[in-house]
């Protein structure tokens, strides 16, 4: 069977081609389109967040049977025109919720425990002293969620380990998950007040722009922590920066921020950088909340481990060969 590989590096194409042996391969660096001439019998396109299929680009290829998006997203492909020309399309719905639950967690020690300052301290002053360094322990401390999805249920595991209380908020509430691990789900306003760390963990949506506004800031208990790793316009930025800088609030930690603007899916940073990576290197240099000691801000990297990007990878394989044996998975089409 002939398949072509769009968007793809070097490293990737040696990936699919030592894992799928039997399959014939073209492929190329650059995105694809209905313009893209390509050999007129492929049957599997293997594509990621650039390369749009459109009525026109399945008018060039029609024996194509099946695509495998490397990507979470499929808002590059019209599923609609798949349906009909009977091209089945399959996705990556997850490579690692763990992933960024880690990452949300090393947020939270970092501030709870000052790590950073202290680091950042001994580093440019060589003063091995941990004045002004204490924190607190984490243990029997209060973890509010707001969303409990892939994301959030991970980072509840990872707080039982550190024996903490947990509250979550979500619209659509997890009975099971909250009996498995014997918490309560509660009210966004009865969440704020009674956490030592907030964490998010929802999508951005019109309904969740600004979900931590002024009003639901002032909640919250003044020594609390704010953790942010999913996106920047869940929180309302100057209103945060009001509360860190008047003390009515603990810390932050931020691997989003709301000047980010629109962002899609992570590992296309992997391909084609970040979209405002230059808007951002200049906002960057004059951002207040990069100034204050209890803040930590991260460049959008919770996604990136090296096991991460070999899911999207292995995950693409599994795509297709369960294809292959008429078993076909994560089909979105
Ligand atoms: P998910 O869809 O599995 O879970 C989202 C949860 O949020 C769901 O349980 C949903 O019911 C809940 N929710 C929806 N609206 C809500 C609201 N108004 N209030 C509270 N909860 C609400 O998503 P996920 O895989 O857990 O990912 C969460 C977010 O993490 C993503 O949307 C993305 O923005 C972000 N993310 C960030 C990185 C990174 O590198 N920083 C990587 C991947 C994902």
């Amino acid at each position: 069977m002939k398949i072509h590989c769009a968007e793809v590096t070097t490293e990737e194409l040696n990936y699919l081609q030592a894992n799928l042996s039997d399959l014939e391969f073209s492929s190329s660096p650059d995105k694809l389109d209905g313009e893209t001439a390509l050999d007129e019998t492929i049957e599997m396109l293997s594509i990621f967040v650039g390369s749009e299929i459109s009525e026109g680009t399945l008018r060039r290829y029609p024996n194509l049977k099946f695509i495998a998006t490397r990507s979470t997203g499929y808002d590059h492909i019209d599923l609609n025109v798949c349906k009909k020309a009977k091209v089945k399309v399959s996705n990556v719905p997850s490579y690692g919720e763990h992933t960024v639950a880690e990452f949300a967690f090393g947020l939270i020690l970092a501030l709870s425990r000052k790590i950073y300052l202290g680091v950042d301290r001994l580093k440019k002053t060589g003063e091995f002293s941990y004045d002004d360094m204490q924190g607190f322990d984490l243990k029997n401390k209060t973890l509010g969620i707001i969303g409990t999805g892939k994301i959030g249920r991970h980072v509840i595991t990872m707080a039982k380990g550190f024996d903490m209380s947990i509250l979550a908020y979500d619209p659509y509430p997890d009975k099971l998950l909250a009996e498995q691990y014997g918490f309560r789900y509660v009210t966004l306003e009865e969440l704020l007040p009674a956490s030592d760390v907030v964490t998010i963990h929802v999508p951005y949506l019109s309904t969740t722009h600004h979900l931590i506004d002024e009003t639901r800031l002032a909640l919250m208990k003044p020594t609390a922590l704010l953790i942010n790793v999913s996106r920047g316009g869940l929180v309302d930025t100057e209103a945060l920066l009001v509360a860190l800088e008047e003390k009515k609030l603990g810390g932050a930690g931020l691997d989003v921020l709301e000047e980010e603007g629109h962002i899609k899916d992570e590992y296309s940073f992997l391909k084609y950088g970040h979209p405002q990576a230059t808007d951002m290197k200049v906002l960057l240099a004059n951002h207040r909340l990069l100034k204050l000691p209890n803040v930590l801000v991260t460049p959008h990297m919770a996604f990136y481990t090296g096991e991460g990007v070999e899911r999207i990878l292995k995950t693409t394989v599994d795509n297709i060969q369960a294809f292959l044996s008429k078993k076909p998975q994560n089909l979105v089409s």
